[in-house]
């Protein structure tokens, strides 16, 4: 008989992946956790019947989450991370030398644990040891957090419901920009402008943002895994613009060997159709 993994990504529209094995099941104090094997992606982990990593696609959700906040401001030093629970960002982090601490601040310890075990493709530099963990909730961690401390925030969070909702919210973000330091950058998973649920999440999310930081773009990449496959980021720092403060040369003098990021998809990323701008009411 077959098995197919299959997710909701509207009312109308499904997307499955045949599914060889599962290899975790469990529901913890947040959310099910559930681990697959299958021939096409790969091992892939979900949490509540939603993707979060494939063996076959990660690599483009963190090259582009780390990468272009780093090849922005080459001096980040002190990072915090918020969700990413499966290692993956942590672990592109941990590729740059000049990084001297990565707090990461996940919610569900379980989702760690299963990474660990099933996903080591990302959970890999989890001990590096610049790392940090901390199993609680990003929202009061920021919260508690002094003035000015991080050069960088990371939200890889799940969807704006259940545990990662109050990772949406104005009073998160202005924690966000109290502390992150004079030049800090905030970047964010940001949903998708596709389909009309995420779409609103991610308009919602940009004008937070919008309104807090003198500079928040968005860019985009091709996530095939994701609803709709076009899934997008948002970048806001108080110094930072993206684009013309990109240091091409330093980050290539890194020859960090990517699989998605380089130089110029940098540029193309902030490069949005029409009917995003749109949304965005950019020009
Ligand atoms: N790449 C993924 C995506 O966009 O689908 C995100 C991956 S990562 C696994 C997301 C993590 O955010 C989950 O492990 C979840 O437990 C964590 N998370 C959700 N809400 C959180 C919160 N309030 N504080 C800290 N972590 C949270």
């Amino acid at each position: 008989m077959e098995f197919w993994y299959t997710e909701e990504w509207t009312e109308n529209v499904r997307f499955s992946i045949k599914v060889d094995k599962q290899l975790f099941s469990e529901q913890s104090d947040f959310q099910r956790v559930d681990v697959f094997e299958s021939e096409e992606y790969g091992k892939f982990l979900t949490l509540d019947g939603l993707m979060m990593v494939t063996y076959k696609d990660e690599f483009i959700y963190h090259d582009m989450i780390v990468h272009t906040p780093m090849a922005t401001n080459m001096n980040i030093k002190n990072v915090l991370v918020i969700g990413g629970g499966d290692g993956g960002t942590v672990r592109e982090l941990t590729r740059y030398p000049q990084i001297e601490n990565i707090d990461m601040v996940e919610i569900d310890k379980m989702v760690v644990d299963a990474s660990r075990k099933f996903i080591d493709i990302c959970a890999c530099k989890l001990d590096d040891k610049r790392v940090n963990l901390y199993y609680e909730d990003g929202v009061a961690f920021v919260k508690n957090s002094k003035d000015k401390t991080y050069d960088l925030i990371i939200v890889d969070s799940t969807d704006p419901i259940g545990p990662g909702e109050g990772l949406f919210s104005v009073d998160f973000y202005n924690d966000c920009y109290r502390v992150l330091s004079d030049d800090g950058i905030l970047v964010n998973q940001n949903e998708s402008p596709y389909f009309d649920f995420n779409a609103k999440e991610m308009k919602r999310a940009y004008e937070k943002i919008n309104n807090l930081f003198p500079i928040a773009k968005v860019y985009q990449a091709h996530i095939p895994t994701y609803p709709s496959g076009h899934w997008l980021f948002g970048f806001a720092s108080k110094k930072y613009d993206p684009i013309k403060d990109q240091n091409r040369e330093k980050w290539e003098s890194l020859e960090l060997k990517t699989k998605y990021y380089n130089s110029d998809i940098h540029v193309g990323a902030f490069m949005l159709p029409q009917y995003v701008k749109d949304m965005l009411n950019e020009k």
